[in-house]
């Protein structure tokens, strides 16, 4: 066992070096973050990997093959496997090891009781939305040519990080932030931050006007909040096309983008997939 996490750190460096020649995401192997595993295989597009029973993306860089690994924020430290199947149904497994991460806690007060503790009726509109929105993020298509190295989908200040630990009014929950907020004026474009379809476009209660979009092999990006959505479902989007403008519908106190990045349908840090020291902060 030892052997194998020896083994382990040392793609993790490789895999470090790889994110300095901007390629992202960049591995950062903690909850909430992402894992890529190096597959040192005669890998061909018939194989498979899976974490646990989620099917994982896959790419090839620099003739090598990779799994990226999208990490909930309660996955436990230590080591974790994924499974390879070939196309004749052989498996083999690959190790990575997981680290800790401690997040921000934030204590917020609201006035607005409806924001805290939503009616019978807002809940009740909720669960009847929540199933649209688990279907959109568990989107996976069979698209080899997947666009990972995204563009800012809107410039503005990131006013709340992902995985803060938010305290409501003294409440004792803990509620997490599984997105990257950008506070920007009402009105401002918001474009793709990479190819893609439009999965679905709707207006939820917590989220309001509200875009998914699918890049492929289970990267699937979400947009809360809009003012105007200018695309609909099925429509193909390139790099930098708008999508609508930075709104605050749904459940908010002030006009920003809610950006939500699933990864296996696992809500990951927006911000490894960006070069943050290109845009504005
Ligand atoms: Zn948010």
């Amino acid at each position: 066992m030892i052997k194998n996490i020896l083994f382990i750190s040392f793609f993790g460096l490789v895999t470090f070096k790889l994110a300095t020649a901007e390629t992202f995401p960049v591995a950062a192997p903690v909850p909430g973050g992402i894992a890529i595993v190096d597959l040192k295989s005669d890998f061909n597009e018939q194989e498979k990997v899976f974490y646990g029973k989620k099917r994982i993306l896959t790419r090839k860089i620099n003739n090598t093959w990779q799994a990226v690994i999208g990490l909930p924020l309660k996955i436990k430290t230590g080591t974790h496997k994924i499974q390879i199947i070939n196309a004749m149904g052989k498996k083999k497994y690959q190790y990575f090891s997981v680290a800790n991460k401690n997040y921000e806690t934030r204590h917020i007060t609201i006035t607005n009781k409806r924001m805290v503790s939503p009616t019978k009726k807002d809940i009740e509109r909720h669960y009847k939305e929540k199933p649209l929105i688990v279907a959109a993020l568990k989107t996976w298509t069979e698209n080899i040519d997947v666009q990972t190295n995204f563009t800012l989908p809107v410039i503005g200040r990131f006013s709340s990080p992902f995985g803060l630990k938010r305290i409501y009014n003294k409440q004792k929950r803990i509620r997490r932030h599984t997105g990257l907020d950008i506070a920007a004026p009402t009105g401002t474009f918001i474009t793709s931050p990479a190819k893609g379809n439009v999965i679905r476009t709707g207006s939820y209660f917590f989220t309001g006007n509200t875009v998914f979009i699918d890049h492929g092999q289970g990267l699937v990006t979400m947009y809360c909040h809009l003012n105007k959505t200018q695309v609909k479902a099925g429509q193909q989007l390139a790099q930098g096309q708008t999508i609508g403008t930075v709104g605050m519908t749904g459940r908010v106190s002030g006009p920003h983008l809610h950006w939500v990045v699933s990864l296996n349908n696992t809500k990951i840090d927006p911000k490894l997939f960006i070069n943050t020291n290109a845009s504005k902060k």
